[in-house]
């Protein structure tokens, strides 16, 4: 692997680090989720990127050496479905030989569906994959396929995530995303669900956020992460835990009984911009620094024109130093969260959620 560097860690203009990279590998997606990529707009025409267009795994590779060199520890892979990347097993071994400048290996991770998990968890966990979060916004088919809008039943996600712990995968996160009026009544049976046996897997309720310009967002249908921890309470008493690290999206509780931990995420009720170290690189290649950002910087250009490691890794830098986005923190200040900016914002099928 290469050396693009001797460059330092690095901060933004708030003085937040580099730490970790998203990287869609894919805008593809074999679910059409209503909040994320709805049918009506990423239907059987729409132009999704041609094969050029995405990032070869060489090229990912080499730009994720790059953030590697300034400061990144952790990488997700995401899409779109990553699992949908053929062979996505094999970037996954790649990536998981970086080593960050103080020798310590890169954690490897990937947020799926996981409706193709069951054949691929053994081969992820052999790249080298460390951790998975899993997406499942209900455990009823009704209430999943009709959020899903697909004919996918919940026992194939299931069976994902039984073949990821078979393979050896631990505190598997399953994300919710929670929306008034569709699934908020799945809360306590999904908390039921992954409470039984101590299964190990750590629930998370992902407040429903305003990203891309499709989905129709409004803050009505936004169950705050305090409402969410008042249904779960009173079911099940909770308390909270201490973070696992400093500036963790999730806020953890754990069930007073030991039956183990859940998270709410409260992307737009707590909004924590102030904490955000994450950079985000397109599948064509494109650099975001925000999930709500407009646009990005093009690193495919200069990759597919020759530049050094070296050339690279400085744009990446400049970049970040001159960082100033906090959009969530913005669109609390200016509406008190009751409506989205109209500013246009990018995919989060093309950026990774
Ligand atoms: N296909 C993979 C999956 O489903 O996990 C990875 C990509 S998906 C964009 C990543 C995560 O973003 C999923 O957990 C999804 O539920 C979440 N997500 C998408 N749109 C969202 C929204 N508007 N609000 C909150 N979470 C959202």
């Amino acid at each position: 692997m290469n050396d693009p560097t001797n460059i330092i860690a690095i901060t933004d203009k708030l003085q937040r680090p580099l730490h970790d990279l998203r990287i869609s590998v894919t805008d593809r997606c074999n679910l059409r989720c209503t909040y994320c990529m709805p049918r009506e707009i990423f239907g059987k025409d729409h132009p999704f990127l041609p094969r050029a267009e995405l990032l070869s795994f060489e090229e990912i590779a080499r730009l994720a050496a790059s953030f590697v060199a300034l400061g990144v520890e952790k990488i997700r892979l995401t899409g779109g479905e990553p699992l949908l990347r053929r062979n996505v097993e094999q970037l996954v071994a790649v990536l998981a030989r970086l080593c960050t400048p103080a020798g310590k290996p890169v954690e490897v991770t990937m947020t799926t569906n996981g409706v193709l998990l069951a054949a691929k968890a053994q081969a992820l966990r052999d790249a080298g994959l460390a951790r998975l979060a899993v997406s499942l916004d209900g455990q009823s088919d009704a209430v999943f396929k009709r959020m899903s809008d697909s004919a996918v039943p919940v026992r194939v996600v299931l069976d994902g995530i039984a073949a990821a712990q078979r393979a050896g995968f631990a505190a598997i996160k399953v994300n919710m995303v929670v929306q008034r009026g569709v699934n908020d009544h799945e809360i306590i049976p999904m908390a039921e669900h992954f409470r039984a046996d101590n299964s190990g897997i750590i629930l998370r309720f992902i407040e429903y956020m305003d990203v891309g310009n499709t989905n129709g967002w409004c803050m009505d249908e936004v169950v705050t992460a305090t409402e969410m921890l008042q249904i779960l309470g009173a079911r099940y008493p909770l308390r909270p835990i201490d973070p696992n690290y400093r500036g963790e999206v999730a806020e953890r509780w754990a069930y007073t009984d030991g039956a183990g931990e859940i998270g709410v995420i409260a992307s737009i009720s707590r909004a924590f911009c102030h904490s955000c170290t994450r950079a985000r690189l397109s599948t064509d290649g494109k650099l975001y620094t925000c999930l709500f950002a407009g646009s990005g910087l093009d690193l495919r250009a200069p990759l597919r024109d020759g530049a050094s490691d070296l050339a690279l890794t400085k744009l990446i830098a400049l970049r970040w130093q001159s960082r100033t986005d906090r959009y969530s923190q913005l669109r609390q200040a200016a509406t008190e969260g009751s409506a989205s900016t109209a500013t246009k914002k990018v995919e989060m099928s093309f950026i990774g959620g």
